[in-house]
């Protein structure tokens, strides 16, 4: 059975005023435990509403969500607990960093979880710190203390304390410099490594997105375009450019010079993987397996 599927999913903001807007209609996905989901989509496409009804915060105007087979809207009242199986961290989590320590503001989503026991809490509190690369040292400090990079770990960190099943993270790398992109980046990869977690990753970067899913989930007008692992999507270079999107550089590079008439595969989009592909192709071997697993 799938950990999550929507079936029919529509949302309308501002239903009945002038301003109606219908932000998702018609989505049908599934995903199963484990999986590294990319969503991507251009700016308004229905990527931020989906996200948040996946956790509960809004509520769809028809069609279902189901957690574990269960629709999650079936008991109004307990919606709260969906949230804390399904760990959401916002664009600019760092604004939702309120308490006096780092320490405290960790602690929050884990304490209202009900974990009370102090050393089971302060264990929870170290291991999310280090899986969102948070230094020791700063868990006493204010948050207010803390660099923009260091902020967005802390906020990261409050979420995965909540040991949630599913973790989603809309735009984690939005606003931060390369370096620091590739930090949390990072941190996501291990700790869905060690976790085992099921991790939605929303990004404008198709390098990221590259870099770390599955499979890829793509939003155009509120509805899925396609739902694919990530060498099937990233082979749709033209029609992902016509849905305002571009494919990773690396692969632009194969899609041109497939172009250009040399039979090269296509289905290249990590640096490593490209390295073992050209290389074959230099020496004569066509469409070889390249350089292993991307
Ligand atoms: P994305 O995350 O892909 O940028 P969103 O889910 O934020 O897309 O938005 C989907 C659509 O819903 C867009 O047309 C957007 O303008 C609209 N929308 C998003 N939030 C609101 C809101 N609070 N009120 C009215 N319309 C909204």
């Amino acid at each position: 059975m799938a950990l999550i599927e929507t079936h029919d999913l529509r949302f309308v903001y501002g239903k009945g005023t002038p301003f109606e807007k219908v932000a998702l209609d018609g989505v049908d996905i599934s995903i199963n435990e484990g999986e590294f989901i990319g969503v991507i989509g251009h700016t308004g496409s229905g990527k931020s509403t989906l996200v948040q009804l996946l956790n509960g915060l809004l509520r769809p105007e028809s069609g279902s969500i189901l957690l574990d087979g269960k629709d999650i809207w079936a008991k109004p009242k307990k919606i709260r607990n969906v949230r804390f199986e399904v760990g959401l961290v916002f664009q600019y989590p760092e604004y939702q960093l309120f308490e006096e320590t780092v320490y405290k503001d960790i602690a929050f989503g884990p304490s209202n979880k009900g974990i009370k026991k102090k050393d089971e809490l302060d264990q929870i509190i170290r291991t999310a710190a280090e899986f969102s690369g948070l230094k020791e040292s700063l868990l006493e400090k204010s948050p207010f203390d803390l660099s923009g990079g260091e902020k967005r770990r802390a906020a990261i960190a409050g979420v995965i304390a909540m040991q949630p099943r599913v973790l989603i993270l809309d735009e984690p790398t939005a606003g931060l410099d390369p370096k620091g992109r590739d930090r949390i980046l990072d941190r996501i990869s291990t700790y869905r490594e060690k976790t085992g977690s099921t991790v939605l990753l929303v990004s404008h970067s198709m390098e990221d997105i590259a870099r770390v899913a599955d499979r890829v989930l793509v939003m155009n007008h509120g509805k899925v375009e396609m739902f694919d692992e990530t060498k099937n999507i990233f082979k749709h270079g033209e029609h992902l450019a016509e849905i305002g999107l571009r494919v990773p550089q690396i692969t632009q590079v194969f899609l041109e010079l497939k172009r250009l008439g040399a039979d090269v595969r296509t289905d290249v989009y990590t640096m490593d993987f490209a390295k073992g592909v050209a290389l074959d192709f230099l020496r004569g071997g066509e469409k070889s397996e390249g350089g292993g697993q991307q």
